[in-house]
């Protein structure tokens, strides 16, 4: 049985009330993404959460509802299709699972002999697993799975985002051609591609994003508790991949501060796994250095040890544990 995560609704409301208020202030620090010329015209000061607990009352608050493109948060549906369809054994022939400490849209791991991408989670590996995806699946087989998976029969393709990208997407086209030529993609190039950012372009809202996240925590299984979404083992290799990668060059400062994890995408979405605990989808366009939401951070941050979010943080565990005791202990050894 899940933990119930807000015994005090009203308590936990105000909680991410507060949260929400200081995350506002991150928001003029960050910038809309504009190398997708269609990015640069949201308004950068929308902010929105949905908390989707497996036990207990949703949360959403702000710009919950509001459409944007899911962007790399497409990645792990991509992730999880993969794995489901073809298995571990023949996604990580394809890529790496290691952080990269790269831009999310690096091309230097690319350039190195034998190398494949760094993981699945960054445009090299998603793209590396599209050839793989696009031999059994059709974009409306993708579109139709996330509408299930996020329980949100409104996802469409945003056209205006896809031809956008479509028409400036020259580093993604570059990725592509390497992996060609490393005989990483078998396929034709544009259809891959097209597929690729068609996926990205999908419009979702933070309550969308909050379902899938849900069915990852509850390690592949939907509200209704007997509907199963995808295996548990692809739901926990995918749980783990987003802790390690998820926030690209920013992944490891991520899981210090916050403990969560999650998948972020260039249009300010993240979705956010605590574990047996709830689902969780932000919404926040405004962009740190790397491509991360900068209020969506810190609005996690805020609400990760608050509400025990955190992968690693149980209070109860703590206080059965007698921390302080042990600390003393272990200065009585440094004496
Ligand atoms: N569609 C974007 C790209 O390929 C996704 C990147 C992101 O969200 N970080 O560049």
């Amino acid at each position: 049985m899940a933990r119930r995560l807000n015994k005090d609704y009203r308590k936990t409301v105000s909680i991410v009330e507060d949260a929400m208020e200081k995350a506002r202030l991150e928001i003029p620090k960050g910038e809309v993404a504009t190398y997708i010329p269609e990015l640069g015209k949201v308004d950068p000061n929308q902010l929105g959460i949905c908390i989707y607990p497996l036990n207990g009352k949703k949360i959403c608050l702000g710009d919950y509802d509001k459409r944007f493109t899911i962007q790399s948060v497409s990645k792990t549906i991509m992730l999880v299709a993969a794995l489901e369809i073809f298995g571990p054994d023949k996604v990580f022939e394809l890529t790496g699972a290691e952080p990269s400490g790269e831009a999310f849209n690096s091309i230097v791991e690319l350039d190195r002999e034998n190398s494949k991408p760094y993981n699945p989670l960054i445009n090299s590996g998603a793209i590396a697993i599209c050839n793989l995806l696009t031999r059994e699946l059709s974009f409306s087989d993708m579109l139709i799975y996330a509408r299930k998976v996020c329980s949100d029969p409104d996802i469409m393709l945003d056209e205006d985002v896809y031809h956008s990208e479509l028409k400036t997407c020259s580093r993604n086209r570059s990725i592509a051609y390497l992996l060609e030529s490393k005989g990483i993609i078998t396929g034709d190039v544009d259809d891959i591609l097209r597929f690729y950012t068609k996926c990205c372009s999908l419009s979702v809202t933070a309550e969308s994003l909050a379902a899938m996240a849900r069915i990852l925590s509850n390690d592949g299984v939907g509200e209704e508790s007997t509907k199963r979404y995808m295996s548990a083992s692809t739901a926990r290799l995918v749980k783990i991949l987003m802790l390690t990668c998820g926030m690209y060059d920013g992944s490891g400062t991520f899981a210090v501060n916050v403990g969560i994890p999650s998948k972020s995408g260039v249009g300010g979405g993240i979705m956010s796994v605590s574990d047996k605990r709830a689902g969780i989808g932000v919404f926040g366009p405004s962009l740190d250095s790397k491509g991360n939401s900068i209020a969506g951070i810190q609005l996690l941050k805020e609400i990760s040890n608050k509400l025990t979010l955190n992968l690693f943080y149980d209070p109860e565990w703590d206080k059965a544990q007698n921390e302080a005791t042990f600390a003393e202990k272990i200065l009585e050894h440094l004496k």
